[in-house]
């Protein structure tokens, strides 16, 4: 399969003196329909895409709920994600976190969990929250379509950061959500028309492209990522490893507390001391600088990329060992 070109037009003419299918760019355009159609057939429903992952949490919140509407958040889920709630307080959101390895709480208007937990890394409890009378939404940014589609497991909605895995190169700005109603994606697509937060076509180019590699790109990154969680649980300079068992993505507890932590993020030189994950190259940091007393001030953040798993582990071994 090839990506279709790309076009970047921002209108297309009347047919017989009518809009057609595409006219002005903010309600759609022929390269994100592609990108929407690949996507929606990974994970099993209608995808639409958005500015950022967090445009698109933004989109669904502003189109499905209302002023005194609660959100059953996963705790220690995206840090940026009960920043967003927050954000929206003002305007009549409330939200309440629970433990998404068990029974979410009643009386809830969405439940909203993360597979797996950044940077905690756990999973959620899928047939818990769909026995629930709340709709679900899952944020699968870490785990993609390789590892979960939620649709076929109760959720309603999936969420993604596709800044991370699913464009996978540390270029991109993007944001999905996949409904498995129908009529849901055509509200969600009215409502991203009317408020704008819409995605570009060369970034929506950029994720058809990348879904061409999204398989053995984490196959790769669990690869490496599990060979290198098992090494760190058995390091003296470790504490404590998180792994979910897949994907990329994983956080260790550095003996010795913040300065020990913060000697390893600065002390690689191959695994690049930056934030997000997702991509090629390896990143690390410490959370502490932005999430504040809910992360342990030692523990590091790592997204395992592509390199050779020896490279990075000679890495991350001689930072740890400084
Ligand atoms: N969800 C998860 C799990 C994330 O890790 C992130 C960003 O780090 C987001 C959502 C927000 O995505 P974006 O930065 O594309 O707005």
């Amino acid at each position: 399969m090839t990506v279709p070109p790309l076009d970047r037009s921002t209108i297309w003419p009347y047919e017989n003196g009518d809009p057609g299918e595409y006219h002005y760019a903010r309600y759609g355009n022929p390269t994100q329909s592609a990108a929407e159609r690949a996507l929606g057939e990974l994970e099993g429903g209608e995808a639409l895409l958005f500015a950022s992952g967090t445009g698109a949490g933004t989109a669904f919140v502003l189109a499905f709920l209302r002023p005194g509407a609660t959100i059953a958040l996963a705790e220690g889920a995206y840090y940026g994600t009960s920043v967003l709630f927050q954000e929206l307080e003002a305007w009549g959101l409330r939200f309440v976190e629970f433990d998404q390895t068990g029974e979410p709480p009643g009386g809830a208007d969405l439940i909203w969990l993360e597979a797996p937990s950044n940077p905690f890394l756990t999973m959620p409890d899928l047939e818990a929250a769909a026995r629930s009378p709340a709709p679900v939404l899952v944020d699968a940014t870490a785990a993609t379509p390789v590892y979960l589609r939620a649709l076929e497991r109760g959720a309603d909605y999936v969420l993604h950061s596709a800044t991370k895995f699913l464009t996978g190169h540390h270029d991109v700005v993007l944001g999905a959500i996949v409904c498995r109603d129908p009529e849901d994606a055509r509200r969600l697509k009215d409502s991203r028309g009317r408020t704008g937060i819409i995605a570009t076509p060369d970034n929506a180019w950029l994720l058809q492209r990348g879904l061409l590699t999204l398989e053995v790109r984490m196959r790769r990154h669990t690869e490496n990522a599990a060979a290198i969680a098992e090494r760190l649980s058995g390091h003296e300079a470790v504490e404590r490893v998180r792994y979910p068992g897949f994907g990329g993505l994983l956080s260790f507890d550095v003996a010795g507390g913040a300065d020990a932590a913060k000697d390893v993020e600065s002390g690689t030189r191959e695994i690049v001391n930056a934030t997000s994950l997702g991509g090629a190259n390896s990143t690390l940091e410490t959370r502490r600088r932005w999430e504040g007393e809910r992360v342990p001030d030692n523990l590091v953040r790592l997204s395992v990329g592509l390199e050779p798993l020896e490279e990075l582990w000679q890495d991350l071994n001689r930072a740890l060992s400084r």
